[in-house]
C-alpha cells in the first residue's frame, strides 16, 4: 500500500503547502487531508480497509469540496482543513500514511523525495535560537541544526491526534531529547553542550509535549514536510539526506562522504531507489500522472452473507473480480475500467504498468514476478498490474 500512497501523500501535500492561506497552518495532521484531495486530484479510487464502526464519509466531502472549487479558494480550502481535522481516518489508511513517511528504507526521506521539517510559523523561532560557534549561526544552518534533531524522531516516531491509543508506547515512542547521533554531527564538545543545554529544551517546547519525567513525544501538529529541494547522499552508508550547508558530514554514520547529487539524475541513486521514487515523481508533474486505481476488500465473515437482491455475497464477488471473472457492466468501476479489489491481510503490492515499464528496462531494479493475475492485468493495457 506505501507504494500507491507515496504519490498521493506528496503531491497531496504539497498542494496544501502551496495555498497561501493554509500555508502557515498546514502540518502532519493533514496529510489525510492531503491524500483525499490528491485522490481526487487525479481520480485515484482509495479503498482503505475499515474497522467495524469506521467510514471513509470523508471521501465524498472532499469530492463534494473539490466539484466546487475548493482547490482554488482559500476561504474553502481552509475550511475543509479545519473540517477534515475534526474527523477520524480509517486507521489502516492512517497506518499507511505514517508507516510511508517513517519506514527507514521505503520512507520519504529515504528516497530523497521529503524529509520532516518545522511547521512553517516555527522558523523564525528557530532563526532566533542562540548560535552554536561552528555549526549554525546563520539562520540557513540553524534550521538545519534544528532539522537534523528532528530527523532523529524517525525511529521513535511522531504523533497525530487521531491515532488510536493503542499505538502509543507500541508504534511511537517517547524519547529524551538528546540523541546521540547529534554528537555525530556536532563533534566539538564545547558545541554538544550548548546544543544540549540552549536548543534541546527550547526545540522540545516547540514540537514535543512531556509525557512523563525526562520523556517526551514528537507532536505532528508542530512538524510539516518539506518536498523537493537539495538532496545528499552519503558514500560511505548510502544513506539518503539534507545536506548540512558547508559541511559534507553524514548524519548517519558520521563521515565526511555526504555529498549533494540530484536524486533524479545520479545513476547509483538512480539504480537503488528511482523504482520507488517513479511514481511521486510522475504525480508531481503539471500535469500529473495518477498513480494508479487501488482497492482494497476484506475477506471477512461480515462480508459473506448475499444481500437478497445479489446472486453474490461480497467475498464472492471479490474472488470472482479477482480471478478476472466477468461480472458485468454494473459490477464494473464507475470509470469503466475493472475493478481491482485483493485481501488486504495478504499485503499484495501493486504498481502501475508505467512504473513496471521503466522498472523492466533497468537491469538493476527489482523484477516483479508475473502472476497469473498480472498477466490479465496486462491484458487490460493501462490497468495495474499485481505482484505479491
Ligand atoms: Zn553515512
Amino acid at each position: 500500500m506505501q507504494d500507491a500512497l507515496r504519490p498521493l501523500i506528496v503531491s497531496g501535500y504539497a498542494r496544501l503547502a502551496r495555498a497561501p492561506i493554509v500555508a502557515s497552518l498546514v502540518s502532519l495532521e493533514d496529510l489525510y487531508l492531503g491524500v483525499l484531495i490528491a485522490a481526487k486530484d487525479m481520480s485515484v479510487r482509495l479503498r482503505p480497509e475499515l474497522k467495524v464502526g469506521e467510514s471513509f464519509h470523508d471521501e465524498h466531502i472532499v469530492e463534494e469540496a473539490v466539484r466546487s472549487g475548493a482547490l482554488t479558494k482559500d476561504e474553502s480550502l481552509l475550511q475543509l482543513l479545519v473540517r477534515l481535522r475534526g474527523s477520524a481516518p480509517p486507521e489502516s489508511l492512517l497506518r499507511a500514511i505514517t508507516n510511508s513517511l517513517t519506514d527507514r528504507y521505503y520512507g520519504l526521506e529515504s528516497l530523497a523525495l521529503a524529509s520532516l521539517m518545522e511547521r512553517s510559523d516555527h522558523s523564525l523561532k528557530i532563526h532566533a535560537l542562540p548560535d552554536v560557534s561552528g555549526y549554525a549561526q546563520t539562520p540557513e544552518e540553524k534550521l538545519a541544526l534544528a532539522r537534523s534533531w528532528l530527523r532523529c524522531w524517525s525511529r521513535p516516531g511522531f504523533w497525530l491526534s487521531r491515532m488510536p491509543p493503542a499505538w502509543w508506547l507500541r508504534d511511537v515512542q517517547p524519547r529524551s531529547g538528546k540523541f546521540k547521533t547529534m554528537s555525530r554531527l556536532l563533534r566539538d564538545k564545547g558545541a554538544q553542550s550548548l546544543f544540549e543545554k540552549e536548543w534541546v529544551p527550547q526545540l522540545l517546547s516547540l514540537f514535543a509535549v512531556q509525557t512523563a519525567p525526562g520523556k517526551f513525544r514528537l507532536e505532528g501538529r508542530e512538524l510539516s514536510l518539506a518536498i523537493g529541494g537539495e538532496w545528499a547522499s552519503c558514500q560511505s552508508c548510502r544513506t539518503a539526506q539534507r545536506p548540512f550547508p558547508g559541511r559534507t558530514t553524514c548524519v548517519n554514520c558520521g563521515e565526511d562522504t555526504a555529498v549533494r547529487i540530484d536524486p533524479d539524475s545520479d545513476p547509483v541513486f538512480a539504480a537503488r531507489k528511482g523504482y520507488y521514487r517513479a511514481s511521486t515523481i510522475d504525480a508531481l508533474r503539471t500535469p500529473p500522472t495518477a498513480p494508479m486505481v487501488l482497492i482494497a476488500a476484506e475477506h471477512t465473515a461480515q462480508l459473506n452473507t448475499a444481500q437478497t437482491v445479489e446472486a453474490f455475497s461480497k467475498a464472492e464477488e471479490h474472488e470472482l473480480l479477482f480471478q478476472d471473472v466477468d461480472l458485468g457492466r454494473r459490477r464494473q468501476g464507475a470509470s469503466g475500467r475493472r475493478s481491482m479489489f485483493f485481501p488486504a491481510r495478504q499485503r499484495w503490492r501493486l504498481v502501475s504498468t508505467s512504473v513496471l515499464s521503466r522498472a523492466s528496462r533497468s537491469a538493476t531494479c527489482p523484477q516483479p514476478a508475473q502472476t497469473t493475475s498480472s498477466a490479465q492485468a496486462a491484458r487490460v493495457g493501462a490497468e495495474p498490474q499485481w505482484q505479491p
